[in-house]
C-alpha cells in the first residue's frame, strides 16, 4: 500500500516536472525577440535575423557576422583590388601570391568540387565569366572566336595551390579564378558560425538567396523556407518547405541575365560550350548541411540539367534537391519528398 502510495506521489512528481519544463521552456522561448539587420553585402541584400532574450547580445552577433562577411567579401572579391582572387589573377603567369587561410580553403574546395561536378562547377572559368560580362556595363554577346579563345583559359590543371607555403599560382598568364558560384555560400556559413559563437541558436542568414536556417524556430517548429517563381524573383514562392539547421540555395537563370534576339544569355556559364548554359532547367534549389556544398551544387545541377543534376543531388549523401523545367514541372530529390509543399497549383511535382 505504502509502496503504491509512493509510486503515486513519485507519478505526480514526475508529471510535474515534466510540466515544469515544458513550461520553462516554452516561456523562456516566448521571451525571445527577433533582431534583424540587412546590408548591402557581397554584391547582394543580405539579411540576418536572429532571436534572442537580450538586444545586446543580439546586436554584438549581428555586427559581428556582417563584419566577418565583409572581410570574406574583402580577400574574395574579383574586382577590389588588393583581395587575394584580384592579386593572383592579376600576377598570372608572373608570380605565386600569398594568400589568406580562408581563400586557401576555398581555393580547395573548388579544386574537389570541379571533380564531383564531372567539371561543371570550375573556379577557373573567370575569362568566360569577363568575356560576357553578364550584370556588368560590358554585357555583350561575344563572338564564336573570342568565346573559343576564352575557352582555353579555364584548365584548373594551372592553378598551382601550396598549403604548406600558403601561396597559389596561376600558371597560365591569361586564365582568372572567380569565386561567384561559391564564395557567397561560404560567407554564409562563416555568419552563422559567427552566430553560434555568439550564443545565438535561433535564426537566418540570407544573401541574396543563399539562406541558412540556424536551429529551429523560436517556438520550437522547424523554419518554413519558400521556393522562388523562377519567373518573378524574390517574394514569390510556388513553394515551401520544412527544415532545421539547414542550407537552402536556389540558382537560376532568372537571377542576372540579359535578352538580346529574343533570346536570355544568364550568368550561369557552362564550361563546355562557353555559353550560358541551356538545358530545360529555369532553377535548382539545393537543402544541404553548409551552403558552401549548396552554392556550387545548385551551380553545378543547373549546368548538367535536369537528368544529371538530379542524379548528382541524389548521388550525394545529406544533399537534396528541388529542379525546376521550363514547363513548370518539379522534380524533387528522394529526402524531400514528403516535405515540399506547393502553393502555386502551376507547378506540378511529377516524379512522386
Ligand atoms: P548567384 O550568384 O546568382 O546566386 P550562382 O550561385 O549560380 O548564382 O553563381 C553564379 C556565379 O558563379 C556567376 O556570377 C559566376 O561568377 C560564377 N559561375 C558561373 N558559371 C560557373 C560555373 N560553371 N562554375 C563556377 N562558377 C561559375
Ligand atoms: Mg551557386
Amino acid at each position: 500500500m505504502l509502496i503504491r502510495k509512493r509510486l503515486k506521489a513519485l507519478c505526480c512528481l514526475m508529471v510535474l516536472s515534466l510540466l515544469f519544463v515544458a513550461c520553462s521552456s516554452n516561456k523562456s522561448s516566448k521571451e525571445l525577440t527577433q533582431f534583424k539587420e540587412t546590408q548591402l553585402i557581397l554584391g547582394t541584400l543580405g539579411q540576418i535575423t536572429v532571436y534572442s532574450d537580450s538586444e545586446k547580445k543580439a546586436n554584438e552577433a549581428l555586427s559581428k557576422a556582417f563584419s566577418h562577411i565583409d572581410e570574406i567579401e574583402n580577400v574574395m572579391s574579383t574586382s577590389k583590388d588588393s583581395s587575394d582572387i584580384f592579386n593572383l589573377n592579376k600576377e598570372a603567369g608572373l608570380q605565386s601570391v600569398e594568400i589568406d587561410p580562408s581563400t586557401m580553403n576555398l581555393l580547395i574546395k573548388g579544386v574537389e568540387y570541379y571533380h564531383t561536378t564531372k567539371g561543371s562547377f570550375n573556379i577557373a572559368i573567370g575569362s568566360l565569366i569577363n568575356l560576357w560580362g553578364i550584370g556588368e556595363e560590358w554585357q555583350k554577346l561575344p563572338s564564336k572566336d573570342e568565346i573559343s579563345e576564352a575557352k582555353t583559359h579555364i584548365d584548373l590543371d594551372q592553378l598551382e595551390i601550396s598549403k604548406e607555403k600558403g601561396t597559389a599560382f596561376i600558371k597560365d598568364p591569361d586564365m582568372l579564378l572567380d569565386l561567384g558560384g561559391i564564395a557567397k555560400g561560404y560567407a554564409v556559413d562563416k555568419g552563422v558560425d559567427v552566430l553560434k559563437e555568439n550564443g545565438i541558436e535561433n535564426g537566418l542568414v540570407d544573401l541574396g538567396g543563399d539562406v541558412f536556417a540556424l536551429g529551429n524556430k523560436p517556438d520550437g517548429n522547424p523554419w518554413r523556407i519558400g521556393i522562388n517563381n523562377p519567373e518573378i524573383g524574390v517574394n514569390n514562392s510556388i513553394a515551401r518547405i520544412s527544415v532545421a539547421n539547414k542550407s537552402i540555395v536556389t540558382s537560376g537563370d532568372y537571377e542576372r541575365y540579359f535578352i538580346e534576339n529574343d533570346k536570355r544569355y544568364h550568368h550561369i556559364i557552362d564550361p563546355s560550350t562557353g555559353f550560358p548554359s541551356e538545358s530545360e532547367l529555369v532553377s535548382v534549389t539545393v537543402v544541404s548541411d553548409t551552403s558552401t556544398d549548396g552554392d556550387v551544387i545548385s551551380t553545378a545541377a543547373f549546368v548538367l540539367g535536369l537528368g544529371e543534376g538530379l542524379e548528382l543531388i541524389e548521388s550525394l549523401p545529406g544533399v537534396d534537391g528541388i529542379l525546376i523545367t521550363k514547363n513548370k514541372e518539379v522534380y524533387v530529390s528522394s529526402g524531400l519528398k514528403d516535405n515540399l509543399e506547393i502553393l502555386d497549383d502551376d507547378f506540378k511535382v511529377v516524379n512522386n
